[in-house]
């Protein structure tokens, strides 16, 4: 599988990743751990294991959260080591079915995308897609798309919309627009190509798609504003680019990149004074913020000054949306969950809380439907910040 010597050789099997797996934590399965991944790994590059089912059981059921890499006292890269195998199996086609793929490909045409998501959410309405699938409940309307208020070459900053936050949650673009407008902080949209990130491609093991995806959403932003984005698992697989395409350009241009967050509670003295509501919010941090791009701080600061933050005691736990995640393994997508709506019950008793956050379409639709039945709506954070200015 030609995987990095040194990386796989940095695990000391001292075991204080597991802990925070979820696919161990709902199996107690060695073997779905980061150590029992990693000792797989070494038993097929090391020792002439074969790759068999087993194999391929253990890496397909790896949510590539990475909670396991800020447990690690060891520096264990587990994402890259984990990516670099789905390649090799998606290659072999041991992963990453036909259907699959297809599905993937309409990201790249946002036109398609949009249609094909109304007609999801037209079934939804008729009960035609299977509620074990996890999907939350897709917009039959999205609304007016943003229009940009700067130009490529004197824009503050960049908006990335990207094609699934665009045809599930426009109204957060809105809200974003809405905020930046309030700072005075112009924004431009991506150009031609700019329209999907290509995460959920390198997820699937599809490198070679996803390294021309990055290749066309640099060309779509160019210049060096910064780039802001407002979906956690894009903005991790932006800031990626670097390691993905092993280019200085792309390293460059991923230092240009953002979590919306991270950049708003920079230049947070430009917020105009804010209303507060004093409202109870449970935080929910998505894995590719907390422990990828390691930028869930700046969501408290945002928030703080206007309602009252309400944390989960499952230390960022995964949720088990794990971008196509929920789609490809349902049902331990839906064990991990319900251990992730246990501590949101647990929340619930303590603060009575109506309302909670996540920055990641994924995560917000997955866990949609079971808060709503608990009495509490699920909103981006960035939704909640617009509500709260003058
Ligand atoms: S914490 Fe790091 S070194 Fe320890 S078992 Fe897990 S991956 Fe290996
Ligand atoms: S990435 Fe997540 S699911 Fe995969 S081994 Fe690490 S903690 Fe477990």
């Amino acid at each position: 599988m030609s995987l990095d010597p040194e990386a796989l050789n940095t695990c000391v099997a001292c075991g204080l990743c597991l802990p925070h797996c979820p696919t161990f934590r709902v199996t107690g399965e060695e073997a779905l751990s980061p150590r029992g991944r990693i000792d797989a790994m070494r038993s097929v590059e090391w020792r002439g294991a074969p790759i068999d089912d087993d194999f391929v059981h253990f890496m397909s059921t790896c949510v590539q959260c990475r909670g396991c890499e800020p447990a690690c006292p060891s520096g264990v890269p587990f994402g890259s080591l984990i990516e670099q195998t789905r390649v090799a199996l998606a290659e072999q086609g041991r992963l990453t079915p036909r259907w699959q793929r297809a599905g993937l490909e309409v990201l790249r045409h946002h036109r398609a995308l949009l249609t094909g998501s109304t007609l999801l959410a037209a079934a939804q309405r008729i009960g035609l897609v299977p509620r074990r699938l996890g999907i939350g409940t897709l917009p039959l309307r999205r609304g007016p798309a943003v229009a940009p208020t700067g130009i490529a070459a004197t824009t503050d900053v960049w908006l990335f919309t990207g094609c699934v936050m665009d045809a599930w949650q426009r109204g957060t673009h809105r809200s974003t627009a809405a905020v930046l407008d309030a700072m005075e902080i112009s924004y431009a949209l991506p150009g031609s190509g700019g329209g999907c990130c290509g995460a959920l491609h390198a997820h699937a093991g599809l490198h070679d798609r996803a390294a021309t995806m990055a290749r066309h959403v640099m060309g779509s932003m160019p210049g060096r504003a910064p780039i802001l984005v407002n979906s956690a698992g894009c903005g991790a697989a932006l800031k990626d680019y670097g390691r993905l395409l092993g280019t200085r350009e792309a390293a460059a241009f991923a230092d240009r990149v953002y979590d919306v967050h991270e950049y708003l509670a920079i230049h947070a003295a430009r917020l105009p004074e804010l209303r507060s509501s004093g409202l109870a919010v449970i935080v929910q941090d998505p894995c590719h913020l907390r422990h990828v791009q390691r930028a869930h701080a700046p969501v408290r600061t945002l928030l703080a000054p206007i309602v009252e933050l309400v944390e989960l005691d499952d230390a960022g736990l995964c949720c088990g949306a794990g971008g196509a995640y929920s789609v490809m393994e349902p049902e331990l997508a839906g064990e991990i969950r319900d251990r992730k709506l246990a501590a949101f019950d647990r929340a619930i008793e303590r603060s009575g809380a109506s309302v909670a956050v996540s920055a990641n379409p994924g995560c917000s639709m997955h866990l949609e439907s079971a808060l709503a039945g608990r009495g509490v709506q699920v909103r981006h954070p960035i939704d909640v910040l617009a509500d709260a200015l003058p």
